[in-house]
């Protein structure tokens, strides 16, 4: 039986930690968090942030804006925050409404306040093997899980299923820039089973069940970054836990395994910036 990679224990010591170093701190980091819209999830998304941040003293502030907000209407915001010297993390929620343009919304962030890594200045630094300001949370979250179990990274193939700016880009160079030998998988992907079969580590980042033990090598380690409800409203990962954990040596649960990570991330996120900016 596979030993689980706990994302909550962790997050839970992450957390204590931030909480003991913010304590001594005289002026308080704080996070600003735009959201768009009554999109329920991210509401909630939302609420959790907040009630997380106040919880360890970030000061943090939600400013919310209806679904047909004109697009110059938040850059104007975004550019007010950025010049605020007591705003040290920037977090716009996404999705946003279909007429405005996230990438203008990204593009708005200051890099040095954009908490999520998302902007194209943190982006090519990353990309390019150097040191952004920040790592995007939920990749940094699965690499600091992986590095609490002692999983070994290098030479190791690893196996990234979903392409998208969130997780598995990102996910896929952090690997690599830790030299994994990495191979990135998404929807056109032919025979999934025959190169997952070969991984070392896979994340999975889809958002559909589509890993099953019958998939992969004995002993290989399995993070399973997807969220997904189905029919009855039960939450799921991309990875079929029971048959999964019979052959993988590690696996992350859902809930409890990357989600609490990327809130962890989040938080260590808005505290790095703020003492970028001492
Ligand atoms: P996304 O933007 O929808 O990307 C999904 C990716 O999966 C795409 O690259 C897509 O390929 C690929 N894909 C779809 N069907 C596939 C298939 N049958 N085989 C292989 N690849 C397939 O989603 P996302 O924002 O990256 O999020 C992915 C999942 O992670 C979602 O369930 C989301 O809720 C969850 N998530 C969890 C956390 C957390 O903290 N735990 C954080 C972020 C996201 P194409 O590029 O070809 O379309």
């Amino acid at each position: 039986m596979a030993t689980i990679l706990d994302g909550k224990k962790l997050r839970d010591k992450i957390l204590d930690e931030l909480a003991k170093k913010i304590s001594s701190f005289s002026v308080k980091p704080k996070l600003v968090v735009i959201l768009v819209g009554e999109d329920s999830a991210s509401k909630i998304y939302v609420a959790n942030k907040q009630k997380c941040a106040q919880k360890i003293g970030i000061i943090s502030e939600v400013i919310n804006y209806p679904s047909d907000v004109k697009e110059q209407v938040l850059i104007d915001k975004i550019n007010e925050l950025n010049s605020d010297k007591f705003v040290h993390a920037i977090l716009v929620q996404l999705p946003l409404p279909e007429h405005i343009s996230k990438t203008n919304i990204i593009n708005a962030i200051a890099p040095q306040k954009d908490v999520d890594g998302f902007t194209p200045y943190n982006f090519g630094k990353l990309f390019s093997g150097e040191k952004p300001y920040v790592y995007p949370c939920t990749p940094k979250g699965v690499l600091k899980l992986l590095d609490e179990y002692g999983i070994e990274l290098e030479g190791k193939h690893a196996v990234v299923i979903g392409r998208s700016n969130i997780v598995g880009r990102p996910m896929a160079q952090m690997l690599m820039n830790r030299n994994a030998t990495v191979t990135v998988c998404h929807s056109y992907t032919k025979n999934l089973e025959q190169i997952t079969k070969t991984a070392d580590i896979i994340v999975s980042a889809v958002g559909k069940n589509i890993i099953k033990g019958e998939m992969l090598k004995s002993g290989c380690v399995v993070v399973d970054v997807g969220i997904f409800k189905d029919a009855s409203g039960k939450l799921l990962g991309d990875v079929d836990f029971e048959t999964s954990s019979k052959i993988a040596s590690y696996i992350s649960p859902v809930p409890g395994g990357v989600g609490p990570m990327t809130i962890a991330s989040l938080m260590l996120n808005t505290v790095e910036l703020f003492e970028n900016s001492l």
